[in-house]
């Protein structure tokens, strides 16, 4: 994997825009795989034309490119909120890539956001622009990584270091479970797993787990056993192989 956006690409553009744009799309396309499948490449050009979406022609897995100059922040800007919010609880929602590379064109890190990590708090709400601004009163968003579980973001490369890819693609695999659930379920499945990433240790017990029981009564009010539920879902864990019961309300995380 070549980590270098290629600079040769845009000599005649003028609009950074528009390079960043070229160099960014070209890189995915002859560099990534697909995450659910393993093809290679995956297409980013239908009729010769650029399109902000890849597309695996083997899986039909969608893609939708995200990215950031610089630093490497979970903070990500994008378009309106409006639209990104109904489009994220649609059936076409694709999945997110997550790009950012340094000053210099060199990728730092690459992740995939499988789509249905994607919940309405991951999309945060901007300030409607001032009253001085060409589009007064717009409302843009931002994508805040943190709020998904680290179970939803697959680095492809971390920290400037390709990681292996038989090991991104059964993380992706694993988690192709919560697609087939319905949007109840899945969202009582996500907050289990973010609660398992504020648990530190790779070992935890059912208590630990019961700690969580007043923040989840929060998502939840109308929920009146929050306990049997942490169960259920441990054992909906252990079934998908995410976890494992040690016996004794003791159990072992098998992705850290
Ligand atoms: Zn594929």
């Amino acid at each position: 994997m070549n980590l270098s956006l290629d600079m040769s690409l845009v000599e005649g553009y003028k609009s950074k825009p528009q390079q960043a744009r070229i160099m960014k799309e070209s890189w995915v396309a002859r560099n990534i795989y697909c995450p659910n499948c393993g093809s290679h490449p995956i297409n980013g050009f239908e009729n010769n034309r650029p399109v902000a979406d890849f597309y695996c022609s083997q899986c039909s897995e969608e893609y939708e490119l995200k990215s950031k100059n610089g630093k490497f922040s979970s903070i990500i800007p994008d378009g309106a909120y409006s639209t990104m919010l109904e489009r994220i609880q649609s059936e076409r929602n694709p999945n997110f890539f997550f790009l950012n590379y340094s000053t210099e064109c060199k990728v730092k890190n690459f992740a995939v956001v499988p789509k249905y990590f994607f919940t309405p708090e991951v999309i945060v709400k901007r300030k409607p622009l001032a009253p001085t601004a060409r589009r007064t009163g717009w409302v843009g968003c931002n994508i805040d990584i943190r709020k998904v579980s680290t179970r939803g973001t697959i680095f492809l490369i971390k920290d400037s270091l390709v990681v292996n890819q038989d090991e991104v693609l059964s993380k992706f695999q694993q988690t192709l479970f919560l697609r087939e659930q319905s949007a109840g379920s899945r969202g009582w499945l996500l907050e289990i797993l973010k609660c398992l990433d504020w648990i530190p240790t790779n070992e935890f017990t059912l208590n630990e787990m019961y700690a969580f029981e007043d923040y989840l009564k929060r998502r939840y009010p109308k929920n009146n056993y929050i306990k049997d539920k942490i169960r259920q879902q441990l054992q909906v864990l252990r079934d998908q192989g995410m976890i494992e019961f040690l016996g004794g309300g003791r159990y072992k995380k098998l992705y850290l």
